[in-house]
């Protein structure tokens, strides 16, 4: 054997070159590939933080409603399109969601050079243990160089991907933001079902969706008032189905240690065409322009679930996977007018859970709530 073996190869040895050598490398490339993806942002993750950056103005005197409502256009274009067929028609809806498609473009290639770096490192170890069973020294010199290399190669790809992850919220929450001077406040109320108010102050999943309702929607272009305070009544059960009740206004959640932000906002997409009828007679023309002829159907045959009553009926249309409650169609006891929509609510719970999945998976969807809530669709 030869002696002149220095210290780094000398604990390569034939006896044991996965144990002592490879096996660490091996762990360190399983733990490498345990980077988040897009769609890891859990529920509230992609607004963790960007919300803190709003700051509602308190005390601001509620105004009137305005008398100039500019959301009774039927919605046309490309807002109408399936999503494969979907392309920019340049307003700035769609902009926005150009915007938002583009982070999701910027991740996947961030993505795609990191594992390109982790097959090259993983490759570059494959090569010591080749050359280490072959009992060539200088090979293996050389390919622990390489390694090395490859391996640091590796970490700036995973740090990048990482960090464009990290910024992905705030970026997101840029595209999404109003100006100032054209968002309204939400103010929900918090209170139980036997009309006892439960909360001094509102529960967090209330005052996220406050602050995001507010951040996101033009409340001059949406035309409602500037303060808009719903009226939330929480339920002492875990386990009730949220809605939004048209006789009173009100919304009703469950019990506010199990309830989410986002059913509170998918309820408040339900009092905004409440607040502006328009808005809910655009999203049955929006649903309806999307459908085309199609006939709606048991939700539970669309789903293939039985999570849905048996009277719950919908269209499949193209709506996303787990979103197919978007093609809801109400009609009311006397079987003759449609008095509430799904679009409004499903699409403000999507832009809330996750934007840019939103934009990716819907464009034309995204892009009409956001015609919708903050102009420009038209
Ligand atoms: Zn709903």
């Amino acid at each position: 054997m030869p002696t002149t073996r220095d210290d780094r190869t000398a604990r390569v040895t034939r006896a044991v070159p996965y144990e002592a050598f490879l096996r660490p490398l091996y762990r360190a490339i399983d733990e490498f590939r345990h980077y988040p993806g897009k769609h890891d942002q859990k529920t509230h993750g992609i607004w963790a933080k960007a919300l803190p950056d709003y700051s509602p103005t308190k005390q601001q005197p509620a105004a009137q409603a305005t008398t100039e409502q500019d959301t009774t256009t039927p919605p046309t274009g490309s807002s109408c399109l399936a999503p494969k067929d979907w392309h920019s028609d340049g307003s700035p809806a769609a902009r926005r969601v150009e915007g938002l498609r583009g982070l999701a473009r910027q991740a996947d290639a961030l993505k795609a050079d990191a594992d390109a770096a982790l097959a090259a490192w993983h490759a570059s170890q494959q090569a010591c243990l080749k050359a280490d069973l072959a009992g060539d020294l200088p090979a293996l010199d050389a390919a622990i160089a390489v390694e090395g290399r490859q391996r640091a190669l590796a970490e700036q790809a995973h740090t990048a991907y990482r960090d464009f992850q990290a910024q992905a919220p705030a970026k997101a929450a840029s595209i999404l933001r109003v100006p100032e001077d054209r968002r309204g406040e939400f103010l929900a109320t918090s209170v139980h079902t036997t009309g006892k108010r439960l909360y001094q102050t509102a529960p967090k999943h209330i005052t996220d969706g406050n602050a995001f309702l507010s951040m996101v929607i033009d409340y001059e272009h949406l035309g409602i008032d500037r303060q808009t305070m719903p009226v939330v009544y929480h339920s002492a059960s875990k386990t009730l189905r949220a809605y939004f009740n048209p006789d009173t206004g009100s919304i009703h959640l469950a019990n506010p240690t199990v309830e989410k932000a986002s059913t509170y906002i998918h309820e408040a997409g339900h009092l905004i065409g409440h607040l502006n009828p328009d808005v809910l007679g655009l999203s049955i023309a929006w649903r309806n322009a999307r459908a085309g002829d199609e006939a709606p159907r048991s939700l539970n045959t669309i789903t293939k679930s039985s999570r849905y009553r048996a009277n719950e009926v919908g269209v499949a249309d193209d709506f996303r996977q787990g979103h197919e409650y978007t093609g809801k169609v109400y009609v009311s006891s006397s079987g003759r007018r449609e008095y509430a929509t799904e679009v409004l609510a499903t699409g403000l719970e999507g832009l809330y859970t996750d934007p840019v999945a939103f934009a990716v998976g819907d464009p034309g969807h995204a892009q009409y709530i956001l015609s919708v809530i903050q102009g420009g669709g038209e």
